[in-house]
């Protein structure tokens, strides 16, 4: 299926053109803070609304060159933030190695984690592995009930992710130590855009600690992305035409400054390189002469005009949505 989210789709060229007018010039990035790895598409879940389409039968994984080249990478430029994520990252064999290495660094190293990964063989240590070497964590939760939560990333998960949360609580994260920071991100159930972050943030709290006895440090917003699953979705529902419409009407140029693809590169499994995952998933590697990771300089990536398409409407719509949660809140 071909969805209609390529950049001659007329809405991409909206964002292009309506962006343009806003900034004077096309979007451009700016110094490179953060370096995002995606180790693979193994995950251990099969969640609906996965705009990496990962799940437990998916073989791709970053080959020991890449990541070897990632390492080399790190120790030249020193970015300020390596954010590794999947899938499901923990099930690449060197994904503790490449979180050692940055942490030597002293570079801050966000992982996307997705709680129940710690019931895996072999993973049983990750939250005295995280404590141990002061990862900042990333963690899944869509909705703070079993049913909410359940209907989008499978049964049983929530049971298991509170599970998690508790071990991740007894060895310090969640509990406002800088060292162990614990942030839950959450996406609506719908194709519907998520409500305020700091009203959700309350709920959460609230109900989390209330039923289950569990904290957290933050909670971040992430609008659902119409793309790979959450896109075959919508349109198998017959609503992809109305998100898509929705989140075009909701746009806000006060989000663009915050963009997040302004100020990271994203490589891909296979060692290419992309403004941000959702490009990734869309096969549209960074437009400057070299895309690949041997090639990576951020000399070479400041300035560049990013790759835009009508899915970009999904990062300016109403507060905003970025891997960090909302823009303007
Ligand atoms: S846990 Fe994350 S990577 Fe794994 S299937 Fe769910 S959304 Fe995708
Ligand atoms: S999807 Fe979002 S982060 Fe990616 S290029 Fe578009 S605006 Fe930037």
């Amino acid at each position: 299926m071909r969805l209609p989210l390529v950049p001659d789709d007329p809405r991409a060229h909206r964002f292009a053109t309506q962006t343009a007018q806003i900034l004077g010039e096309d979007l451009r990035a700016e110094a490179l803070q953060t370096l995002q790895i995606n180790l693979g598409k193994r995950c251990n879940q099969a969640c609906r609304h996965c705009h990496v389409d990962a799940g437990p039968a998916r073989t791709e994984s970053m080959s020991d060159v890449s990541v070897e080249r990632v390492k080399a990478i790190l120790t030249e430029y020193r970015m300020p933030v390596l954010d590794i994520t999947g899938g499901a990252p923990e099930l690449h064999p060197r994904f503790r190695e490449l979180v050692r290495h940055g942490r030597g660094l002293g570079i801050t190293t966000i992982v996307r984690h997705n709680f129940t990964v710690m019931f895996e063989p072999g993973q049983e240590d990750l939250p005295e592995f995280f404590a141990e070497q002061g990862v900042t964590l990333f963690c899944s939760l869509p909705h703070y009930t079993e049913d909410g939560n359940d209907r989008q990333r499978g049964g049983g998960v929530f049971a298991a992710s509170i599970r998690a949360l508790r071990r991740l609580n007894d060895v310090g994260y969640g509990t406002g130590r800088a060292d162990r920071s614990l942030t839950l991100v959450h996406n609506p159930l719908g194709a519907f855009l998520p409500g305020s972050q700091r009203d959700l943030e309350r709920d959460f709290r609230d109900a989390l600690g209330r039923e289950h006895g569990v904290t957290f440090d933050r909670l971040v917003t992430l609008a659902n992305m119409p793309i790979a699953r959450f896109a075959a979705w919508l349109d198998r529902s017959g609503q992809l035409t109305n998100y898509l419409d929705r989140l075009e009407q909701r746009f806000n140029p006060a989000t663009l400054p915050g963009l997040m693809c302004r100020g990271m590169v994203s490589v891909s499994w296979d060692g290419r390189l992309f403004d941000c995952d959702f490009n990734q998933m869309l096969d549209l590697p960074v437009r400057i002469a070299d895309h690949s990771l041997m090639g990576l300089s951020p000399e070479a990536l400041r300035g560049r005009s990013i790759v835009t398409g009508a899915h970009c409407f999904g990062c300016t719509a109403g507060s905003g949505s970025s891997c960090g949660g909302a823009l303007t809140e």
